[in-house]
């Protein structure tokens, strides 16, 4: 289990033995969770932007030679 310091940010596995953070004394903790890491981009967002640039560029072709 992890212990996250909602004051000092500390990120441990063990707590002080009064179940406070062992950095800065505080009770402000949270267990068995820590912060969300940020997500990856999801794939579709990627095939998106690619979609939408292939067609941007399509288009810029098609104007050229119009
Ligand atoms: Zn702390």
């Amino acid at each position: 289990m992890t212990i996250y310091c909602k004051d000092c940010s500390y990120r441990g596995k063990t707590s002080g033995q009064g179940g406070e953070c062992p950095a800065c004394g505080s009770f402000n903790l949270t267990r068995g969770q820590t912060v969300k890491e940020q997500e990856p981009h999801p794939k579709w967002r990627l095939v998106l932007l690619v979609g939408l640039w292939t067609y941007l560029i399509a288009m810029i072709i098609w104007k050229l030679l119009h």
